[in-house]
């Protein structure tokens, strides 16, 4: 299973939020946090760093062995990447537990070194800014988190850059993605974009080769392998496709059934239609909640159990909502990321509103109202575009997604339905593929309302917090997309 060692630093929020039986491991108590009502959703974490931004990586071509039973894998990668720097002399990336076999840079072999949070390869000379060079690295290992079991399936959730070599941190990277699944006879697959070949080896394993459609971030490549029951439909230019190892056809059918009208919603809400032309559900056992590139992941746990409970209802939404809004629209650093997540929980609650009527979309915010309430209570209150150390994950999620979606209400308020989704569409549309930050939303939103929103904006998100700010002996930074 995956080992959340980081965030079992932080008992008090675990027991803040913690609904499940506390015999439950880590990994359900950090996930029973996502499930608490739905609002916050978050099931992975990672440390903070400031990524390295001497170079781009303009694609990862990646051949993969996984081993469903041992839950390693075993790799041939290769990554380009240009200088963006002048005589950029390392090359730095996420440091994980995969042991590096060769390392080559345009066929000079390379020595790597794993100091602090980053991996780091060593340039025997200088490449020069704007130059294209080839990394190729051969790699096995035991990856110490991203990936996950569901019965009989292996997937991987949020953590890239352990199973393969990237940058996990480096939202702003976007880069293609090309991955060869090599699994047994007659399993299924799932990755970034489309299936576009199988092949036969002849010890009659396959190789199933996946693209993305355009450049992701890192944190939003994943794969899945095992044996599949799956049903499809066509919704507008997108195929939809749910799977699952744990549910039959009817079943994913039932429990799935509310995703058309979702990308016919956010589709509106968007101004752009749902931008891939193949979008699918994973149905896996437990409580897992997590976007990634051109599918989610979603565990069985977190569906609603009864019909008509808005409380339940978020989780197939929320993961479907970052196909447009931290996908598609990526903050571009950490700072941001309340574009990634306030911006989705909002669009939650509107998607209640549009469902179950306004006291849904009320009961939604005011759940958001009260998370940030505790961290206030707790001394904590910053900006949304603060770019310091959160004291503990759970405040960090109290700011960037509680504060964030009442941001987003106080905006549609103070704006109206008409100039504010005009807004929202104009910045969709403006940035779509690409990387933002609260400025660029700042600038679309003034120039679809008409207005001066400076003062909105230096209130919420850019202003000097008056409140108490992190003691130096606080814990790393931990944050918990999902
Ligand atoms: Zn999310």
């Amino acid at each position: 299973m995956i080992f959340y060692f980081a965030w079992c630093f932080y008992p008090d929020f675990k027991n803040h939020l913690h609904r499940r039986p506390a015999s439950r491991r880590c990994l359900s108590i950090l996930t029973a946090i996502i499930s608490f009502n739905g609002l916050i959703s978050a099931n992975h974490i990672f440390a903070k760093t400031t990524p390295n931004t001497n170079f781009d990586v303009t694609s990862y071509t990646l051949t993969l062995t996984p081993d469903i039973q041992n839950e390693t894998v075993s790799g041939h990668e290769t990554i380009l990447l240009h200088a963006v720097s002048n005589a950029l002399q390392r090359l730095d990336f996420t440091r994980n537990a995969l042991t590096i076999e060769s390392a080559l840079l345009d066929g000079i072999p390379l020595s790597s070194t794993q100091t602090g949070d980053n991996l780091t390869f060593n340039l025997p000379t200088p490449i020069p800014r704007g130059h294209t060079v080839k990394l190729e690295l051969i790699y096995h290992g035991h990856p110490a988190r991203g990936l996950a079991r569901s019965a009989t399936a292996l997937y991987t959730s949020y953590f890239a850059c352990d199973w393969m070599v990237c940058r996990q941190d480096a939202f702003g990277d976007k880069a293609d993605f090309s991955l060869k699944l090599r699994v047994s006879s007659g399993m299924n697959t799932l990755s970034v974009g489309r299936l576009l070949s199988k092949q036969i080896e002849p010890d009659g394993s396959e190789v199933h080769l996946w693209k993305s459609p355009r450049p992701y971030s890192a944190y939003l490549y994943g794969f899945a392998i095992g044996h599949f029951a799956s049903v499809t439909n066509q919704v507008g230019l997108t195929k939809l496709t749910y799977l699952s190892d744990i549910a039959e056809a009817e079943e994913l059918k039932r429990r799935l059934a509310s995703t058309n009208e979702m990308v016919h919603f956010l589709s509106e809400k968007a101004g752009i239609p749902l931008p891939v032309a193949e979008y699918s559900q994973l149905l896996v056992k437990g409580d897992e909640a997590q976007e990634a590139a051109t599918y989610s992941v979603i565990g069985m746990d977190e569906l609603p159990t009864t019909n008509n409970d808005p409380a339940q209802d978020w989780v197939i939404i929320h993961e479907l909502t970052h196909q447009w809004w931290g996908n598609l629209i990526t903050c571009a650093t950490l700072q941001d990321f309340w574009l990634n997540e306030g911006i989705t929980t909002f669009i939650t609650a509107v998607w209640k509103e549009h469902l179950y009527g306004q006291a849904a979309y009320n009961a939604e915010l005011n759940l958001a109202r009260q998370r940030l309430e505790k961290a206030r209570n707790k001394g904590f209150d910053k900006p949304l575009a603060w770019n310091g150390d959160y004291p503990t994950l759970g405040i960090r999620r109290a700011v960037q997604y509680s504060k964030g979606a009442l941001f987003m209400d106080y905006l549609r308020t103070t704006l109206g339905d008409t100039a504010f989704w005009s807004g929202i569409r104009r910045y969709t549309r403006a940035h779509a593929g690409g990387t933002v930050t609260s400025i660029d939303f700042e600038k679309d939103m003034e120039t679809a309302s008409g207005r001066d929103l400076h003062q909105i904006f230096n209130d919420w998100v850019f202003g000097v917090a008056s409140q108490s700010t992190t003691p130096s002996s606080q814990p790393k930074n931990i944050i918990s997309p999902r």
